[in-house]
């Protein structure tokens, strides 16, 4: 296997001579990523029961198809987003013509979590290859069998020198971050996510960073409670709740709360069976250390729900956490598991005043349908993106940006943003040689028009 220096240096001789550049070479390269995809299809399948007991339905979702929407959206849009965008000018630079040029920076590295092993490999690849880079992919050691058949294909597929899979742990990333490299895309934990900062800044290079946080969702007294628990259910228990953009924690105006927990009771029946952890179909806890950290949660508050785990399956049931206080350790970290604490106001006035205090999050979810206090809590309140009357549904949007504000982070992606993101904005201005105002030399006259 290469070693990092050799990784780098391939990729930046194979950038500096120019392969990547050209609309038709990008173009190229997107296609062939959505046919790999497609070829590889039944071992990618296979790959994430293996790593995640991700049902069928989940992988096409979540992973695949949210791919395949990606990598068609940018083939469809490239031409429009290669273009350099006109700017207006001031009259003080009457005569010139002004314009942003998008420039790929060179070789990038992408780091990647476990949680949707494939998709947050794969999505912010497509934003680096269309915008004209190289691409080192680091996924999580933690999803393995993804990882290996994410270097397989690419293996197969591209050359080493405008994309590769470097597999392994920690400290194949801290390897890999002794190069210099020219954008660093990271997605995980605030707490590495600092780390990956502080390297970044020993090279000057740029970085996204794409990380957690608790992200609440607020049910409000004239919220539709029936829709609302259903879309509840499914953004809280999706992959077990090992979701970025889960709600972490449920925050319910106390005159709904009981409508609303037996609304949810129910759709959790419906939408995982009597005994979940039988059902062939739920996402199990990746690794035996985040089953047993979540397993410690059950015994804060009350189990309204649920509770029951099973340690051979690394499943555990979806979970209500009734007569939850703010102090309780399952408010103290990001969940990232099926544990769903509840918690309660009586003004949403108080209710957004105390998430003043917090953390900005990933997400934030209000249900209520009330326009003008939907506007104000959105208004409000800081955190990366989020829905009105839904969960995490906005992340799916490719028109809308997505990533985390403060200590969830910084940059965003998906769509035109992915492209953007992986380019430099350069600025030009292009002046004219018919004539040379005077004013800007020693001696000019500044008149009232121009100032
Ligand atoms: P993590 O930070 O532990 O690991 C992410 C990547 O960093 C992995 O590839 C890992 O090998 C590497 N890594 C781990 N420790 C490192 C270290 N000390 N030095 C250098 N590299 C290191 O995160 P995770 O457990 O894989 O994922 C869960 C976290 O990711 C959660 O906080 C979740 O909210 C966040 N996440 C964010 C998004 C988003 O889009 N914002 C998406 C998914 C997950």
């Amino acid at each position: 296997m290469k070693q990092p220096e050799e990784i780098v240096n391939d990729q930046r001789a194979f950038f500096l001579n120019g392969n990547t550049f050209d609309y038709s070479t990008r173009k190229e390269q997107l296609k062939k990523l959505k046919q790999m995809l497609k070829n590889y299809e039944t071992e990618i399948y296979q790959a994430l029961k293996i790593d995640l007991n991700k049902s069928s339905h989940e992988t096409l979702t979540t992973e695949l198809g949210f791919l395949y929407t990606e990598i068609d959206f940018a083939i469809r849009n490239l031409a429009d987003w290669m273009e350099p965008n006109k700017a207006a000018a001031p009259m003080t630079h009457k005569g010139t013509k002004n314009y942003i040029m998008k420039e790929p920076y060179g070789v990038t590295l992408i780091i990647s979590p476990w949680n949707y092993p494939l998709q947050l490999a794969l999505a912010p690849a497509i934003g680096a290859l269309a915008a004209g880079n190289c691409v080192v992919i680091k996924p999580s050691e933690y999803a393995k069998a993804t990882s290996l058949i994410l270097e397989e294909m690419i293996r197969n597929t591209y050359d080493p020198s405008l994309i590769t899979v470097v597999t392994g742990d920690k400290e194949v990333v801290q390897d890999l971050l002794k190069q210099r490299f020219d954008y660093i895309f990271f997605t995980g934990s605030s707490e590495v996510g600092k780390i990956i900062m502080r390297e970044a800044s020993n090279h000057l290079t740029p970085v996204t960073l794409e990380l957690g946080g608790k992200s609440p969702v607020i049910v409000d007294e004239d919220a539709n409670v029936g829709l609302a628990a259903k879309r509840i259910i499914w953004g809280k228990f999706t992959n077990a709740g090992q979701t970025c953009v889960a709600p972490d924690y449920l925050y319910v105006h106390d005159k709904v709360k009981f409508k609303l927990l037996k609304a949810m009771k129910k759709q959790v029946k419906s939408l995982y069976g009597k005994q979940p952890l039988k059902n062939g179909d739920y996402t199990h806890i990746i690794n035996q250390k985040h089953f047993d950290r979540l397993k410690q949660f059950l015994t804060n508050g009350t189990i309204l729900h649920g509770g029951e785990s099973d340690s051979e399956l690394l499943k555990i049931e979806p979970t209500i956490l009734d007569k939850i206080s703010w102090k309780d350790p399952v408010m103290q970290e990001e969940i990232f598991g099926p544990i769903l604490p509840v918690l309660t106001f009586n003004h949403i006035e108080d209710a957004v005043i105390t998430l003043k205090n917090h953390e900005k999050p990933l997400a934030l979810y209000y249900f209520g349908e009330n326009e003008k206090t939907q506007q104000q809590v959105m208004e409000y309140l800081s955190f990366g993106g989020g829905s009105i009357n839904d969960t995490f549904y906005h992340l799916a949007n490719p028109y809308l940006p997505f990533g985390g504000v403060g200590a969830s982070g910084m940059g965003t992606y998906h769509g035109k943003y992915s492209f953007d993101t992986f380019s430099h904005h350069k600025s030009i201005l292009k002046q004219t040689t018919k004539f040379d105002l005077p004013f800007r030399y020693p001696g000019g006259k500044l008149s009232q028009s121009v100032v």
